[in-house]
């Protein structure tokens, strides 16, 4: 493992696989989510935005082609690359009639310099025709299918009105490791019943079920959001930058070597972000987060026993 890096990034994996900088551009399907439209619910779960979490995607009025090539122009001013992995992260990504999902997942693989795609989905969302697509894709080219499950304590899914329990998440999330479909757990720290012992024990968990990825989020308030409203009503405490960073390098001493960090905080609009501020300065922390973990010397899986 990297001297300065102590833990395995996507960005490292990516080059590995491809030999190059892979970028990944993030388009919006124009889906939206059960537990948003009323199947399930029509709040959402409780920190969900009006973009349903995809606020760096491109225009839903927009084609996948046409979004794909203002990401391009958009991300080239930042990154040199030719290759890309297409994200189709905003609401529920397989929450569609197949055909109307085949078309858009190829329309974004035939893309010139498109090399695979991450979607993003809920596990209450993957049924026998999807698994038959996505299975179908992953054959042929790169995929990885992310899923929100954010916790493994029922007091907490049920705060954030997650709409599904452990078991359907264990459900899909077999199915398609067992299609050898690369999956990503999506995990949030920060969530007001929890404390470090239900953090670790979710962090354990996820080791124990080996995804092929993680993507840890701060719990962050949005504007707009029930979130906004039970956190201007009961004050709770969002977690101090500090908190964050050793918990996280806790986290990441206790994440099988094998799982690729993706992510290791979160990424809100400043525009619409409540707190905690300090998230805002995202490179300063995942920096704190790499000193933290060079300072204790101490690396991903270095605590598991
Ligand atoms: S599953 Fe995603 S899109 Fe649906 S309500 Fe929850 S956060 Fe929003």
């Amino acid at each position: 493992m990297d001297e300065k890096i102590r833990y395995r990034t996507l960005d490292k994996e990516l080059k590995k696989r491809f030999g190059h900088k892979v970028i990944k551009l993030s388009v919006n399907g124009g889906f939206t989510c059960p537990n948003r439209d009323g199947s399930i619910s029509d709040r959402g779960c409780i920190f969900c935005s009006e973009e349903g979490n995809g606020e760096f995607a491109g225009s839903p009025q927009k084609s996948i082609t046409e979004q794909i090539s203002s990401q391009i122009v958009f991300l080239s001013k930042k990154w040199k690359a030719d290759r890309y992995i297409v994200y189709f992260g905003a609401f529920t990504n397989t929450y569609a009639p197949v055909h109307i999902l085949r078309k858009k997942f190829y329309e974004a693989l035939e893309y010139p310099g498109v090399v695979g795609l991450a979607i993003a989905t809920r596990a209450d969302c993957i049924d026998e025709d999807i698994l038959e697509l996505l299975d179908e894709i992953n054959r042929k080219y790169y995929l990885w299918v992310e899923i929100g499950l954010q916790t493994i304590h029922s007091k907490s899914s049920d705060f954030i009105r997650r709409g599904y329990d452990l078991q359907t998440f264990e459900n899909s999330f077999f199915l398609l490791k067992r299609l050898g479909i690369q999956t990503v757990i999506h995990l949030i720290i920060g969530l007001p019943a929890e404390n470090h012992q239900d953090i670790q024990k979710t962090i354990e968990y996820v080791s124990y079920i080996m995804p092929w990825g993680v993507k840890i989020h701060l719990l962050h308030v949005v504007k707009g959001t029930d979130l906004e409203h039970y956190y201007n009503t009961t004050g709770f405490e969002l977690m101090e930058r500090t908190e964050y960073v050793n918990t996280v390098c806790d986290c990441i001493e206790k994440l099988d070597d094998r799982i690729i960090v993706h992510r290791i905080t979160g990424d809100g609009k400043k525009s619409n972000l409540i707190g905690p501020l300090w998230s805002l300065e995202k490179l300063k922390v995942i920096s704190e987060i790499r000193n933290e973990l060079i300072r204790r010397d101490s690396f991903q899986g270095c605590r598991i026993k």
